[in-house]
């Protein structure tokens, strides 16, 4: 289990309700846009603008805590984790993380140093799949 409390402090930045707020909602929430953080808090900290979460997410972001990706032209939010590519289904915009096997990581790596791997794969998801029946 990923603890959010010394993510913070490992990468030297003051442990704050508002910031573990933000990573608990990325950790559960899997890839999210500024306004489904900002939703998703305000329940919780009504105080909380959308400057102040901009603000925090720039600073997650500079330390490399979080990353940033750009699905349908929408900016959303993660928590870093190892390589990964993104599946996004075409009907329901659901963002399912897929593995990447580390041979192509080292690959594109050897090739390409310092590269950031972002790929997208897209296609209909099984739920909504299965929605239009089994018939066929
Ligand atoms: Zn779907
Ligand atoms: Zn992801």
């Amino acid at each position: 289990m990923l603890l959010l409390r010394e993510l913070l402090r490992e990468k030297g930045l003051k442990v704050t309700p508002q910031r573990l707020a933000i990573l608990q909602t990325l950790k559960e929430g899997g890839h999210l846009s500024i306004e489904e953080i900002y939703q998703k808090l305000y329940a919780q900290f009504p105080s909380l603008s959308l400057a102040t979460i901009y603000k925090n997410l720039h600073l997650l972001l500079e330390r490399g805590i979080i990353t940033e990706l750009a699905i349908h032209n929408r900016h959303k939010f993660e928590i870093v984790k190892e390589p990964h590519s993104h599946f996004i289904c075409e009907k329901c915009g659901k963002i399912e993380d897929i593995h990447l096997s580390p041979e192509i990581c080292e690959k594109l790596n050897q090739k390409f140093p310092d590269s950031r791997q972002e790929v997208y794969i897209y296609g209909i998801c099984p739920r909504c799949r299965g929605e239009k029946g089994e018939k066929e």
